[in-house]
């Protein structure tokens, strides 16, 4: 049994290996931005409340995500623990997560920001089955999801100007959060900066002795 929770910014490589970190410890993985993304691909009306914040770079309000993020904990499926990644994004959604679980595992992956830029520009969201993925620089419109032969995309919030001021948003909101976590038992700092093998390896040795 393992409750984790995955911080670190946009393009640190968190949805990569919150795929991984999810299959070895066998506990769902729930990302507020993946749920947020696929309601809004889906017209529903959380999706239509909710696509123009995302589209902006800003943060949906702490009620939305918390109703949402309680809702989902509930199901069978956690029983054996989770992987949250994308909350707590802040510390007041912290609070509101120690009310419904304790006993957290958080994982911190720690990227400098010009690092960020530069993997972002190169990041691409499948039209169809909404992986995230990097593709090559020379990038062309021809290039489909390996996964599924959808279209790849540019994320509307990986715009530089955007990236630009999710970057800011995160800083802003991180650091206190990183703050109250690291306060406690169970807190781990990784490296991103290395390739993604070594970024996992580093998390499931940390993620074990914690754990
Ligand atoms: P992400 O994929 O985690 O970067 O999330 C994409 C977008 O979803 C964010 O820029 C926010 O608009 C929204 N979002 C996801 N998680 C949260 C959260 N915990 N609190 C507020 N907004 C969120």
């Amino acid at each position: 049994m393992v409750n984790l929770l995955l911080i670190g910014p946009p393009g640190s490589g968190k949805g990569t290996q919150a795929v991984r970190i999810a299959r070895r410890f066998k506990v769902p993985h729930i990302s507020t931005g993946d749920i947020l993304r696929q309601a809004v691909r889906d017209e529903t009306p959380l999706g239509r409340e909710v696509a123009a914040t995302i589209a902006a770079g800003s943060l949906v309000s702490d009620e939305l995500i918390a109703n949402l993020v309680r809702a989902r904990l509930d199901w069978s499926d956690t029983a054996s623990g989770f992987l949250l990644d994308g909350f707590p994004r802040t510390v007041a959604q912290a609070h509101l997560l120690d009310q419904w679980r304790s006993d957290l595992v958080v994982v911190h992956i720690a990227v400098p920001d010009e690092d960020i830029i530069r993997r972002l520009s190169t990041r691409r969201i499948c039209q169809s089955c909404g992986l995230t993925q990097s593709v090559s620089e020379e990038w062309g419109r021809t290039e489909d999801c390996p996964y599924c032969g959808g279209t790849l995309v540019r994320r509307d919030d990986d715009e530089a100007a955007t990236v630009r001021k999710r970057l800011v948003t995160y800083a802003a909101l991180a650091e206190p959060l990183i703050t109250l976590y690291r306060s406690r038992a169970g807190f781990l700092t990784v490296n991103g900066q290395q390739s993604p093998e070594r970024v996992s390896q580093d998390l499931f040795k940390g993620i074990d002795s914690l754990g």
